[in-house]
């Protein structure tokens, strides 16, 4: 059963909630996608159930397609938000992370033709592998974070929050003004350029600024 943890391991004392997430928030993205760059946040939502740790080795849907990495800087919503401003919602943040946005991109490609809902694409068992939880107070300024991911050693995606095309704060204050935020709730912030398949076996390395090294395995 997934729970939130820190750095240590350690069990974080908040719930497992939903998680809200910000598709074609990097410019970079929405074009290598061909998709037009969107005027307010795309908004869509993983249920609880799409959590997983990313130590344990990945287990990806079988014969639905290509399955695509977005690596994207997740955060861990500690104080209830409900039509927040952006400092309230600075202040709300008690974890920071990396996800996995795993994308089952034929489905998706076919769902978006004929104008229906993402879900089955984006909202699965186990969509979302998330790694431990940074304490926020412990990184200098969460609208500079580097990140990136590494497959099987190359270096697929690298991205910093400085390209958001939303700053951190305002991005979670128009979240709260459709969802409210609960405690437990997780936030992906938008995945930059060089998403692409993943597949059985494949070796993950994903690091937050420099640091914080996470690895991940994709079972067979
Ligand atoms: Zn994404």
């Amino acid at each position: 059963m997934y729970q939130h943890r820190d750095l240590q391991g350690q069990p974080l004392p908040y719930g497992v909630g939903k998680v809200v997430c910000v598709g074609r928030s990097y410019a970079d993205h929405a074009a290598e996608l061909n998709n037009p760059i969107p005027s307010e946040p795309l908004l869509f939502i993983k249920p609880a159930s799409s959590l997983v740790g990313l130590t344990a080795p990945l287990v990806l849907p079988k014969g639905q397609g290509a399955i695509h990495h977005e690596v994207e800087v997740a955060l861990l919503i500690g104080r209830r938000l409900c039509q927040a401003d952006a400092a309230q919602a600075m202040s709300a943040i008690v974890g920071v992370g990396l996800a996995l946005d795993l994308t089952l991109r034929d489905v998706q490609d076919t769902l978006k033709k004929q104008g229906h809902p993402w879900e089955r694409a984006k909202a699965f068992d186990g969509s979302c592998p998330i790694s431990p939880f940074v304490d926020p107070d412990t990184l200098m300024d969460l609208g500079a974070l580097d990140f990136s991911l590494m497959v099987n050693g190359q270096l697929r995606q690298t991205g910093n929050t400085r390209d958001l095309m939303w700053p951190i704060g305002d991005l979670l204050a128009f979240m709260s003004q459709c969802f409210t935020l609960e405690p437990g709730d997780i936030v992906l912030t938008g995945t930059p350029k060089g998403v692409a398949e993943l597949r059985a076996q494949d070796s993950l390395e994903l690091q937050l600024n420099g640091q914080l090294p996470f690895s991940a395995t994709v079972s067979e």
